[in-house]
């Protein structure tokens, strides 16, 4: 709507809660403790969600959908999920998927990056998106960033320069590489 290029487009990830037979994580009688966040080298993710597992994968086709295109990617679970589990504990061979959805990365196609801060000539714009999937962890820093902009014109806490829209322009790469 303002009429300015940023090469953040959305990218679908589905999620999937999983029951699992015998967990991984034992029984009342004999516990082996919390699963941590699991992160395979493909990509397959895995953590513990109330009594059951939530899990994930990086896709293998990664274009650009509809804005309002959320229908999940249901074979993901079969053909990537399911099978890197299970190699990696036989406990996952039982599993029952009993809930799933559909959400957007806002993927930066320039370096997988936010972009934070003022646009350099429309001044009272201000950027904070392109997160590719890691906005949970840098929104605080973001917002707190945002705030410090708007209210001071400058940032006083950290300095989110780097990650600025100037980048995009210059075609400057702030590369993220660990996005699942
Ligand atoms: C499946 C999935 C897994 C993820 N996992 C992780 C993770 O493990 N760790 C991590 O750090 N990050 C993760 N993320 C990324 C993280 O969720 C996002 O980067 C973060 O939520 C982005 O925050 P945001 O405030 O920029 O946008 P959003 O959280 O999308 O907030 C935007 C808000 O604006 C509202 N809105 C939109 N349009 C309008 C309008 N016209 N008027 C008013 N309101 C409007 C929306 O309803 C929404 O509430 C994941 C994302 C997905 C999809």
């Amino acid at each position: 709507m303002a009429g300015l290029d940023v090469p953040v487009e959305p990218r679908k990830r589905t999620l999937f809660v999983i029951d699992c037979a015998k967990s991984p994580e034992g029984t009342a009688n004999v516990n082996h403790g919390r699963l941590p966040l699991m992160i395979d080298p493909t990509g397959v993710f895995c953590r513990p969600e109330g009594r059951f597992f939530l899990t994930g994968c990086a896709p293998v086709e990664d274009p650009a959908v509809d804005w309002d295109d959320f229908e999940p990617r249901y074979e993901e679970f079969e053909d990537i999920i399911w099978p890197t589990l299970a190699e990696r504990s036989a406990s996952f061979e039982a599993v029952k998927v009993i809930n799933q959805w559909a959400g957007h990365y806002d993927f930066n196609r320039l370096d997988h990056n936010l972009v934070v801060g003022r646009h350099p000539e429309v001044r009272n714009f201000v950027f904070a998106n392109g997160f590719s999937g890691h906005g949970l962890q840098q929104g605080p820093a973001a917002g707190r960033g945002v705030s410090e902009l708007i209210i001071y014109d400058e940032y006083r806490s950290l300095d989110l320069r780097e990650v600025g829209y100037e980048r995009i322009v210059e075609n400057r790469p702030f590369i993220e590489k660990a996005v699942i």
